[in-house]
């Protein structure tokens, strides 16, 4: 058992202190003051769409920090509000105009109040539809493409002069190296957990998807650049993190020894990062899921149990006519073997329903497909046909009914699956890392080492602790619970030997019910699902 250092455990020395402040960019105040400012601007990120989103609103806002934005909850009092877009389907792409539809009359009460306010488009929805945002919406200042936003003070500059700025190249040199890092402050007012994006873009070309389009083509971050920025987060003491990428067990990224690292590889080095206690990845492609990664859920404590691995369909026809370039069989075999590495893995997974020609038999291909794994969990999407991708232009498209139908179907089937493995937790102890305070008083939230949710009465000191909590009462997507045993109030300089990494060493390594677990929040779709 690896002794984890623990969160309170206060080892900087000096000299770390200075090296952090040499690492550390220029915080908000900093720009602030480099920009001879008196108040700060206020800056507001929406991030639609995926955790790839999230991690990049964050960097956005780090590489706005230097340049005196300081990031607001409230749009009514922001300076420059960016949207971060996600093109992934029609509805997900609509809401976005409907919401510059809102900003539009935002800007006008802040021109009334004598105040500027800088509206900015960024995403997949911008990569996708560049020049034309600003037709259907003037309300926009500024659209930046998904590889472009370590150029974001540049553009928010020239925009400020007045100019409308649209830059949705593919540039050449990698945005990762040109993006501000988070200060320490930062990092921590983020929380104990944190994404890491590793790989971005695609090769696969699915019949249905944008992403090869809007994130082009599949390329690694290098792999000492991701262990720094890991150590970094460490020291501001996160304890979580996951990596992620459009395809991320596609990752092949520079080494250390100057060869493509495996995302195997990869992992078992990030495990050995001082504090990080559990590490997780996603999102999967079946294609990718090689012996070593398959191996490394066998051999590394620190990796979690849960794995995304998304099928889309159930029917080898339609899983052909989806370009997935594997059969039903090809991925009952990799979770088969994913089972035997790591007999409790909670797996989880996407679906698309009426995909062009999906007849009823196909739709019943996926209802056993879903029974035969077991998922503690899944997304799922009626198809929306995506303009310039092969799905678009295929002959057979379905109704709309007839696809809220099947989804309709098909989430009853999932959500039997999920309350039967979130069933079997009951009496279980759970380790989990606690994140935040919960909705009522006196409750703590973390998630296990499946990532549901869990929720117990305790204090808020607990909150970047990880903890064995006994499983009293689930609700569709939270467990609830009591700690196991009281938690010692730790002493500084104290490393505790623990539940962690890899889980309780009181979780049973077997299946749960056959099944597994969570899904964190889970996407309900009412219709079209974005
Ligand atoms: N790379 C992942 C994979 O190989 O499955 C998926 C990434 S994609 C961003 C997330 C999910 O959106 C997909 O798994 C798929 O279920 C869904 N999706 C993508 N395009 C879609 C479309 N045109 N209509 C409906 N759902 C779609
Ligand atoms: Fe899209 Fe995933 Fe297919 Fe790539 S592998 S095209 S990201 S669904």
């Amino acid at each position: 058992m690896t002794a984890i250092p623990p969160r309170w455990c206060c080892a900087a020395t000096s000299a770390d202190a200075r090296m952090q402040k040499r690492y550390d960019p220029l915080t908000a105040r900093e720009g602030q003051i480099r920009n001879g400012m008196k108040g700060a601007r206020k800056l507001y990120v929406k991030s639609f769409g995926c955790q790839m989103n999230v991690y990049d609103s964050q960097r956005m806002a780090d590489t706005l920090a230097p340049e005196g934005y300081v990031e607001t909850a409230t749009a009514e009092e922001a300076d420059l509000i960016v949207l971060n877009t996600c093109h992934i389907r029609e509805k997900a792409a609509e809401k976005v105009y409907s919401e510059l539809g809102r900003l539009r009359r935002l800007k006008q009460a802040a021109a009334a109040d004598g105040r500027s306010l800088l509206i900015a488009v960024a995403g997949c929805v911008a990569q996708a539809e560049g020049d034309e945002i600003i037709r259907r919406a003037p309300t926009v200042d500024l659209v930046v493409g998904s590889q472009n936003y370590h150029r974001l003070p540049d553009l928010v500059a020239r925009a400020a002069r007045g100019r409308r700025v649209v830059d949705t190249d593919f540039p050449l040199d990698d945005k990762f190296d040109h993006l501000a890092a988070p200060s320490r402050t930062a990092t921590r007012a983020r929380g104990v957990t944190a994404f890491v994006t590793v790989q971005e873009g695609c090769d696969k070309f699915c019949a249905f998807c944008v992403v090869p389009y809007t994130r082009g083509a599949e390329s690694s971050r290098a792999a000492e650049k991701i262990v720094t920025e890991v150590e970094r987060l460490a020291d501001a003491g996160v304890r979580e993190v996951t990596l992620i990428g459009q395809n991320v067990n596609a990752y092949h990224g520079t080494g250390a020894d100057d060869r493509p690292w495996t995302l195997a590889r990869l992992l078992e080095r990030l495990a050995g990062v001082p504090g990080i206690a559990r590490l997780r990845y996603t999102t999967s492609h079946p294609l990718d899921m090689d012996e070593d990664l398959i191996a490394a859920h066998h051999a590394l404590p620190a990796l979690m149990p849960q794995l995304h691995l998304p099928v889309q369909s159930g029917s080898d026809r339609i899983l052909t006519a989806m370009n997935r370039r594997h059969s039903r069989s090809d991925y009952l075999d990799v979770v088969a073997r994913l089972r035997e590495a790591r007999p409790d893995l909670a797996l989880t997974s996407d679906f698309i329903v009426g995909f062009p020609g999906e007849t009823e038999d196909d739709f019943a291909a996926t209802l056993t497909l879903v029974e035969e794994v077991g998922y503690a969990g899944a997304f799922s999407f009626k198809y929306s046909p995506r303009p310039g991708t092969p799905g678009a232009d295929m002959s057979h498209q379905l109704d709309e009914a007839e696809k809220s139908d099947r989804l309709q179907r098909l989430q009853r089937t999932i959500d039997r699956g999920q309350a039967k493995f979130n069933r079997a937790c009951i009496g279980r102890t759970l380790s989990v890392l606690f994140e935040r305070p919960g909705r009522h008083r006196g409750q703590i939230v973390g998630r296990s080492p499946y990532l549901q949710p869990v929720q117990i009465d305790a204090p808020p000191s607990l909150i970047g602790e990880i903890a064995d909590v006994t499983i009293t009462e689930v609700a569709s997507n939270s467990l609830f619970g009591a700690l196991a045993s009281p938690f010692p109030s730790p002493r500084n300089g104290e490393v505790r030997e623990g539940s962690e990494p890899g889980g309780s060493l009181t979780t049973p390594r077997t299946a749960v019910g056959g099944s597994t677990l969570p899904f964190p929040e889970r996407e309900k779709i009412a219709g079209a699902g974005a």
